[in-house]
């Protein structure tokens, strides 16, 4: 069948000598993986518009099998804002990264597509990619269904006062009288109240949040996000090693 469909790549890969498979996230079927035939040969048109992170309008076709073939491409927007920065391009693979890992194949989802045009356009115009990134995290978390509990505990339900403790495998936060009681070790990290303050007010966020978090609040909500992510999508995506490098030079 053929059809129509907006769509944003969201990774490339070679297949063979002269081929390419995207992975599109598209505003008709959610995820599609589709083949670009002769994307890898010399001066292909479609090589040029099938760069990750293009968002353009596809004409795809499928067969009701996973991988589709890419058939006319007319481009939208490269975001060459993104694309130009080598910082930008890292957080724009990981978040890519993450709605992969997040969204099933064939199935339409609106509120994410329209929101990760909002995520690539605040990475390409944002100065603090960080809150761009946590912001990226908590809302393609929440429209999948894992928004971690951070406001109250997760045993008694009660708003933590003083020190709190996160959990990656339970999803959200213990407070201190509930965490004495928790037996073995090391799923707990303690964080201050600041982070779980700064995480909440960028989750409740529609749109991206004018927020700018320094030191220990920045530290500390970073890596809470990144093991809570590597969780939920039972992996840590390739591209984090390149987010932690680029979070502890002080991106
Ligand atoms: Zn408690």
């Amino acid at each position: 069948m053929l059809y129509q469909t907006e769509g944003i790549v969201l990774s490339s890969v070679d297949l063979g000598e002269h081929d390419r498979i995207v992975t599109l996230l598209t505003l008709q079927k959610g995820l599609v993986r589709a083949v670009v035939r002769g994307a890898r040969k010399p001066n292909s048109r479609l090589a040029a518009v099938t760069q990750p992170f293009s968002r353009a309008d596809f004409q795809l076709y499928g067969r009701g099998s996973s991988l589709e073939r890419v058939i006319q491409v007319s481009l939208l927007d490269s975001h060459p804002g993104i694309v130009s920065d080598y910082a930008r391009v890292v957080y724009a693979s990981y978040l890519a990264e993450i709605v992969s890992g997040l969204m099933p194949e064939h199935e339409r989802n609106s509120g994410v597509y329209h929101l990760f045009i909002a995520i690539l356009a605040g990475l390409q115009e944002a100065r603090e990619l960080w809150t761009v990134a946590r912001w990226a995290e908590l809302r393609l978390l929440k429209s999948a269904g894992f928004m971690p509990s951070l406001e109250s505990c997760l045993k008694c339900g009660k708003v933590p006062v003083g020190t709190t403790y996160f959990s990656a495998p339970a999803g959200g936060v213990l407070c201190d009288k509930c965490h004495a009681k928790e037996e073995g070790p090391g799923i707990l990290m303690p964080v201050s109240s600041g982070s779980i303050k700064t995480l909440s007010l960028i989750a409740a966020s529609p749109n991206r949040p004018n927020v700018v978090a320094r030191g220990q609040v920045r530290d500390e909500a970073a890596k809470m996000m990144r093991e809570y992510v590597a969780h939920v999508l039972g992996k840590r995506p390739k591209s984090l090693s390149l987010v932690e490098k680029l979070e502890d030079e002080g991106a």
